[in-house]
């Protein structure tokens, strides 16, 4: 409690402000974060500022002072809300999930990984061997899919270019029994191309300078990144020297989870193949693509278990049908092969990393629970998802990413603030109304069915050819002209060509975002040629041939078209939060305290913007307006009535209430509590931790 508010180290929860406004909220995060506090609470909310160095706050004795403690016992930390959540889990049972959010570079990712040690460090005390190795396994998860799923980028070095979702499961013990991971959307362009100075996904660089020489042989590959397309792009490909040692680390944690040894080599093959390809040139025959270097076509059928001649022609032809049936090979212009041939490297890259996922997940699932004899089984489920972005040019993934943003914020919308004022008009507490923003009319801009954006860009997929990106734009223009959020605009393009190239613009939660709709069409669609599919399917290695199921189908049957990228998104979107609004929710919310990764400076201008559209002073502001617990007058009898002379051991009077009203009255915290119509609510935590520690006293 030492902490708690001091002229030092600032106030350790926004709430005991004097007063809630941006000025002393960011000269109270600027203050702790200068004295190393980068922890700070919003009630059950942690505020975490990322401290761009080691700190000592993550030791065994760090985790031994949070366990089993109360939130406000400590300094505000990530352990005590990831105690807060397990314990909630066990008393009553109840599945919980902790979301963490931030802009790139924020720290979630770490954050998540000291979530899931600190569950790991305080659970199994008796160290059960089939515990230990099911911990060991969701731990080493993470380095492995951060090898394959993050890359460096110009905001951040280790950047997860995926969204994860984790449920971690308990028995009725408390202890872990298995999890599974979600992923969502994998930035799979990056495979092809890379901006500036960023890179691609890690693995390759790992590969190409930890694989032992007899690897890289079989592969036909050399350690300079530089000689592959693919890995120089972004022009700083060099491999660090982390990327030695954490090749080695991936293969160790590979072969914890269970890969066999056949599944790592096919992994390898398929990086290798990725390289390859990238390296693959078309020549112009009279409008027709040709290869002319036909080594290292042999060199990819070597990996993908396939001929020659048939990556050859997969890559040269695609296999047409006519509205009667006949079939037929049309060759590529160089560009199509193009186009082709990258969407095939990404197609492959996306398949390997969801593969990955699924690998891991056969192994981590609980498998035979049974609750007859084993108790419920409990959840904590840890969110780590892309923050929002607003970059200088937005395209199709960013829409998508946004989209994600405002989904969540309305979940916290619904969670935190409306659940909490109509709670209180249920139960008659007085209740100060709070203005907030709710952005659900931008939700519905995007995915209303008919209307909103998504079904516009799929109507205009289903359009086979002749639509344009621009075509699309006009649909947009004239029907959603009117909507408060959203404005086209049209922009006269730099280039010689003198086009208009047009935008539009979304004005979100977190701010207007302007959208380049250049690609939306093509990034929706994400169209792969049958043949790849084919040849991949027909892949002397199984574990490549389980990669592409569909692959069996001849083109006269492929009829159905495959959902597009923004709908499969908005349906995992609308099923994760699904899945979020059952549990009862724990916030984790990240803050960069400046662009150039420097330790000390918290730059004023960066974090305004981002305690802005994190909506962090609302949250303030319907914390005090509020009472931070509330229980039925039956469970709080039930669990304090040991504590006053007159409900112990049953109570004489008319009702709980007041019964309630005793034991309140007794321990002198009258002004502390409010009574609803079935619930008592408390206002600050602490009435609790003394009750709690009465009982204990007894
Ligand atoms: P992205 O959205 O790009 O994945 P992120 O929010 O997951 O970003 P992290 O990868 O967690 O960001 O953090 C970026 C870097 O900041 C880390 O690699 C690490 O160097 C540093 N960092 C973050 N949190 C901490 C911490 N608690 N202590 C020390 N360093 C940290
Ligand atoms: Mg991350």
């Amino acid at each position: 409690m030492a902490e708690l508010d001091s002229l030092e180290f600032g106030k350790s929860d926004f709430v005991l402000l004097d007063e809630v406004n941006m000025e002393q909220f960011l000269a109270n995060l600027k203050l702790r974060f200068q004295k190393g506090r980068i922890y700070t609470y919003i009630g059950e909310v942690v505020v975490s500022v990322n401290p761009y160095r080691p700190m000592e706050i993550y030791g065994t004795d760090v985790i031994a002072s949070y366990r089993g403690r109360e939130l406000y016992e400590r300094p505000p930390h990530l352990y005590a809300l990831a105690d807060a959540a397990y314990k909630a889990m066990k008393r009553s049972a109840k599945d919980t999930c902790i979301v963490i959010s931030g802009e790139s570079g924020a720290g979630k990712t770490e954050a998540s990984k000291y979530i899931m040690q600190y569950i790991a460090a305080i659970t199994n005390p008796s160290q059960k061997q089939e515990v230990e190795s099911i911990k060991d396994v969701l731990l080493k998860s993470n380095c492995v899919l951060e090898a394959f799923g993050n890359a460096k980028t110009n905001r951040n070095d280790n950047s997860s270019r995926f969204g994860k979702y984790m449920d971690i499961n308990f028995n009725f013990n408390g202890e872990p029994t298995g999890g599974h991971i979600n992923n969502y959307l994998l930035e799979k362009s990056r495979v092809v191309k890379q901006q500036a100075g960023e890179r691609n996904f890690h693995t390759f660089y790992q590969l190409l300078s930890g694989g032992c020489e007899e690897m890289l042989e079989a592969l036909g590959l050399h350690r300079d990144a530089n000689g592959y397309r693919f890995t120089r792009e972004g022009a700083i490909c060099n491999t660090v020297s982390d990327d030695k040692l954490n090749h080695r680390a991936v293969l160790r944690a590979m072969r914890v989870i269970g890969f066999s040894d056949e599944e790592i080599q096919s992994i390898y093959n398929l990086l290798g193949t990725i390289l390859h390809l990238g390296n693959v040139e078309f020549e112009n025959d009279e409008d027709m693509a040709v290869i002319r270097d036909l080594d290292v076509m042999e060199q990819i059928a070597c990996l993908i278990g396939s001929e020659t001649d048939a990556v050859r022609r997969a890559l040269l032809y695609r296999t047409v049908a006519t509205g009667v049936g006949e079939v037929f090979n049309k060759g590529h212009s160089p560009e199509e092969a193009r186009f082709g041939r990258d969407a095939f490297a990404k197609a492959l890259y996306e398949r390997l990393f969801c593969w990955i996922v699924r690998r891991i997940n056969h192994v981590i699932e609980v498998k035979d629970y049974d609750p007859a004899r084993h108790g419920k089984n409990t959840v904590i489920g840890v969110l780590d998802i892309y923050g929002f972005e607003i970059f200088d040019n937005n395209s199709f993934e960013q829409f998508c990413i946004n989209y994600c943003n405002e989904k969540l914020q309305q979940l916290f919308i619904e969670l935190i603030l409306r659940q909490e004022q109509q709670e209180y008009q249920r139960e008659g507490i007085e209740w100060q109304h709070i203005d907030y923003f709710n952005n659900q009319i931008i939700v519905d801009l995007v995915e209303q069915p008919h209307k909103g954006i998504i079904a516009i860009l799929d109507e205009a997929c289903l359009n086979v050819g002749s639509v344009t990106d621009t075509m699309f734009l006009d649909t947009m223009d004239a029907r959603l002209i009117r909507h408060p959020h959203y404005t086209s605009r049209k922009l006269c393009a730099t280039d010689k060509t003198m086009e208009f190239r047009r935008d539009f613009r979304i004005r979100h939660y977190a701010g207007d975002v302007t959208y380049c709709i250049e690609g939306f069409l093509d990034k929706n669609k994400d169209p792969l040629f049958q043949d790849f599919k084919r040849l991949m399917f027909n892949s002397s290695d199984p574990v490549l041939k389980e990669m592409w199921p569909e692959g069996h189908l001849s083109i006269t049957e492929v009829t159905k078209r495959p959902q597009t990228a923004a709908t499969l998104f908005r349906n995992s979107m609308v099923a994760l939060v699904e899945k979020l609004a059952s549990k009862e929710p724990y916030y984790v919310r990240c803050i960069k305290p400046n662009d150039a990764k420097c330790p000390l400076a918290l730059d004023e201008v960066r974090c305004r913007h981002q305690v802005e559209y994190l909506g962090l002073l609302e949250n303030v502001r319907v914390r005090r307006a509020g009472f931070a617990y509330r229980q039925p007058y039956a469970r709080f009898l039930l669990r304090y009535k040991m504590t006053c002379e007159y409900t112990w051991p049953n109570h004489l009077m008319c009702s709980d209430r007041e019964a309630v009203e005793a034991i309140v009255n007794q321990h002198g915290f009258q002004n502390d509590v409010a009574y609803g119509i079935s619930k008592v609510f408390v206002r600050h935590p602490q009435m609790l931790y003394q009750l709690e520690q009465e009982r204990l006293n007894l």
